[in-house]
């Protein structure tokens, strides 16, 4: 079943052809010139175009020129309706982006066939198209938590870091992992270790405002970017996740496992940030400072 625009200047032949594709359950537009055709191509969205190459004004040729410039319609499949003396203009049709032809007076099985092939390869494209966008998406992302990977963080930050500056905008970076992870992994297996990073991943995405960006950083650390962020709203921010990790619960085949996490937040604007690099180094020193200074607590890059 599919959405069918036919357009043709004789209204016997739209006629038939209308009839026949009714028949086996497709809906039907019809336009009678190439004018009403272009529109009817951009406001209803058909799956497939049936188009006349004799008619007054616009001819087919140019009708496929227009619907092949636009955006909106260059991927709709067109079938050129010729008749049996124009022999060239099946090339013609071709060579300018339709997909096929028909010929009249219709062969009722052929047209159907034709119309049904080129309705399902539609499809197929479409779905191919789907799981490009799928893949896409999916090689951004961190396999175990679907936060980002950090690929994409460091490919993002770079831009982000290059708008803040241009715009003088606050931009901040929190860098954080487990304490003692190791030594967790060690006590419960890697298995367990995995169900806690992903239970992580879940209090991150509620602490975070849906506008941050969370990524995983490597194996137990993770990073946030905060936009339109000051150094003390970061700071809050960091401390808010660090509360909520503390006190969330994982259980685990009648273990309640708890862990802890050690932030560090650095901020742009800055005197001593000038890229991107700098900004997750600086993030990356204070969550060393957040180790040496006991761990389950939040530094701020400030020297
Ligand atoms: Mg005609």
């Amino acid at each position: 079943m599919g959405k069918i625009l036919i357009v043709d200047d004789s209204r016997l032949i739209a006629h038939v052809a209308k009839t026949m594709l009714t028949k086996r359950g497709h809906e039907i537009i019809v336009a009678q010139d190439g004018k009403a055709g272009l529109e009817a191509a951009k406001s209803e969205k058909p799956d497939i175009i049936l188009l006349d190459v004799i008619m007054p004004i616009m001819d087919g040729y140019e009708v496929c020129e227009h619907l092949k410039e636009d955006d909106s319609t260059k991927e709709i499949p067109i079938i050129m309706v010729t008749s049996q003396a124009e022999a060239a203009d099946k090339v013609k049709g071709l060579e300018l982006g339709a997909l096929d032809y028909v010929t009249k007076p219709f062969d009722e099985a052929e047209l159907i066939a034709r119309v049904n092939i080129h309705l399902r390869l539609r499809e197929l494209y479409e779905a191919v198209q789907e799981q490009n966008r799928q893949l896409q998406k999916m090689a951004n992302r961190d396999g175990l938590t679907g936060l980002y990977n950090h690929r994409y963080f460091h490919e993002q930050l770079s831009q982000d870091f290059l708008r803040a500056k241009r715009y003088n905008e606050n931009l901040s970076c929190v860098l954080f992992d487990i304490d003692f992870f190791k030594k967790f992994n060690d006590t419960y297996g890697h298995q367990t270790g995995d169900i806690v990073l992903k239970a992580l991943a879940s209090v991150v995405q509620r602490a975070t405002r849906e506008s941050d960006l969370s990524a995983r950083y490597g194996g137990e650390e993770f990073a946030l970017i905060l936009y339109h962020t000051d150094g003390p709203a970061a700071y809050e921010m960091a401390e808010r996740l660090r509360t909520m990790v503390e006190s969330h619960e994982v259980q685990d085949n009648g273990n309640v496992l708890r862990v802890t996490i050690s932030l560090g937040v650095a901020t742009f604007p800055h005197e001593r940030i000038h890229d991107s690099k700098e900004l997750v180094d600086f993030a990356d020193q204070a969550l060393y400072k957040a180790k040496d200074n006991g761990r389950n607590r939040v530094e701020v890059f400030d020297d």
